[in-house]
């Protein structure tokens, strides 16, 4: 490992949501802001190998990277803040760690030996977080310890912690410990407690924090900082408040007013100057100035939980600033839609985006949401399952197909418009199985996606096991279902549009993982437009 690279880790205490997540993509940006090439790794403690076998409602968004890892979605913070892509070694469960050892034991890689938490899992761990800084790329890797100290599952972690900082020094790897002040409201006061006990259990696994993070819901005074200080053996410039923000991108100017930038690189022994945050800043002026705003349903059956639909939420606030417009997402639960009700539920809308989705659920509403904008002329974003939804509707209500469907949703429907992949309908597991990650894709000359794209050849990424049917590709082209994107390898349709329509396009892909504060992505920010325009 090249002796440079220097470590940050993130803990958690007190209370678990403090937003670690969005902290570390916040200092990450003021590192990168003054030229240091920085990275963030994120570590889970749970089981599952990876979580795209977990639901949204458990997990939020699984989040996919260019080399087709389902990872967590604070990753998805990761890129949008820093504009540089994260893989697989980016994102490491206790899962992965386990499956890795075990099958070095079951080679015999361990023979003769009793194979133990510490030290062959901690060591694994270890391994998986050095691989980082060995890649050459990075100045500084800020890694993400999920969960909260005291978590018995979050144990192996911390203890790896303890050993990598014992073997790197304490000029090259620090602590931050993201916390939580509580305020009584009938003493009228902020607690220092929880926080105390929680150092002191990180102390016990033999980790002293070096800069807390305090999440608060009122001002930190100083007397406050300094009984913190005191108490939790840290200097007290390293006491950094965190109140409350309107949005998650006000955070690294927050912490730059607070200074944490300034004491991370003091104590890393790194040269600080001041972080240059001009295009970050006016991405931000935009999006607080809108000059006017349109409405979007987002149709989805995930739509109680914010977390869902992540990137696709956050993908809209990029498009938003740069079209300066707010943009109000309206989340409708296709569950509860029907033909009925579609008018009263949709009318209001500028622009109606179809979410991705898997299984039964919901999928009629999906449907009869796509044939009301189509029919009333009104922008359509379908992705994934929301663009195979509207290949479904077209077969039915434009072909006449009337029972068209997914065989994952009817296995024996007489028009299948919707079927497995050939090369999935042999795999039997689940995790990481689906077709992931990025693949290439040509776009028709005079389709919409490529005056959009303005290329030939685009780069996306996905997560979907099922695809257009060729079988019934000529008979949809034919009735003006354009298959305007193609991967010319398979053959597999990636993008379907129509042309007499205002804006009407359906994609295999998820767009909303490469949109970020930087670089919005241009099917996002040509949608908003078509909105627009719809809304004058
Ligand atoms: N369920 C669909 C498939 O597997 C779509 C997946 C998705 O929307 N991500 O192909």
């Amino acid at each position: 490992m090249s002796s440079q690279v220097k470590y940050i880790f993130v803990t958690g205490g007190v209370s678990s949501s403090l937003g670690k997540g969005i902290i570390a993509a916040s200092l990450a940006k003021l590192l990168q802001a003054q030229g240091y090439k920085t990275t963030i790794q994120k570590l889970d403690p749970y089981i599952n190998v990876d979580p795209g076998t977990l639901n949204p409602y458990e997990h939020g968004e699984c989040y996919v990277t260019n080399d087709g890892a389902e990872t967590d979605l604070d990753l998805g913070h990761y890129e949008r803040f820093l504009n540089v892509p994260t893989s697989q070694a980016n994102n490491i469960t206790t899962g992965r760690i386990y499956q890795s050892v075990i099958s070095k034991e079951r080679k015999g890689e361990y023979l003769g030996k009793t194979v133990q938490v510490i030290p062959h899992i901690t060591d694994e761990i270890k391994q998986n977080i050095k691989f980082l800084s060995e890649q050459n790329k990075y100045d500084i890797i800020i890694t993400e310890i999920g969960g909260t100290v005291g978590d018995i599952e979050s144990l192996p972690y911390i203890e790896a912690l303890r050993q990598l900082r014992w073997e790197m020094g304490e000029e090259n790897l620090i602590v931050i410990h993201l916390t939580l002040i509580p305020y009584l409201s009938a003493a009228k006061e902020l607690k220092t407690k929880p926080t105390q006990h929680s150092v002191k259990t990180l102390m016990e696994s033999g980790v002293q924090a070096d800069i807390l993070v305090c999440r608060t819901e009122h001002e930190l005074r100083q007397g406050i900082r300094e009984k913190l200080a005191r108490f939790c053996n840290v200097n007290s410039d390293c006491v950094i408040q965190s109140l409350d923000v309107n949005t998650i991108y006000d955070v690294p100017n927050y912490m730059y007013r607070e200074g944490l930038d300034k004491v991370v690189l003091k104590k890393l022994k790194l040269e600080y100057s001041e972080p240059n945050l001009k295009s970050w800043n006016l991405f931000l002026e935009r999006y607080k100035n809108p000059k006017g705003s349109v409405k979007i349903g987002l149709i989805g059956k995930y739509i109680e939980l914010q977390d869902s639909y992540k990137s696709i939420l956050e993908s809209f606030i990029h498009a938003g600033a740069i079209n300066e417009v707010g943009v109000e997402v309206v989340p409708v639960h296709s569950e509860h839609l029907n033909s009925g009700n579609v008018h009263e539920k949709l009318r209001f809308f500028d622009g109606v985006l179809v979410a991705p989705g898997f299984g039964e659920r919901g999928v009629e509403g999906k449907i009869e949401a796509i044939k009301y904008v189509r029919l009333n002329r009104i922008p359509f974003f379908g992705i994934c399952y929301g663009m195979q939804m509207a290949v479904i509707e077209y077969s039915r209500n434009v072909l006449n197909f009337s029972d068209a469907n997914s065989t994952e949703v009817n296995p024996n429907t007489k028009y299948p418009v919707i079927d497995l992949m050939e090369n999935q309908k042999n795999i039997i597991n689940k995790g990481g199985t689906m077709r992931l990650g990025t693949w290439e894709c040509s776009l028709k000359e005079n389709s919409l996606c490529h005056s959009i794209y303005e290329s030939n050849k685009i780069n996306e990424r996905h997560r979907h096991r099922y695809e257009l049917n060729n079988k019934y590709l000529s008979k949809l082209q034919d009735n003006g279902l354009i298959a305007s994107g193609i991967n010319d390898e398979t053959n597999l349709v990636e993008v379907v549009e129509i042309k007499d329509h205002p804006w009407f396009v359906g994609v295999q892909y998820h767009p909303e993982y490469q949109s970020t504060v930087s670089s919005p992505h241009p099917l996002f920010v040509s949608f908003i437009k078509a909105a627009i325009k719809n809304n004058i």
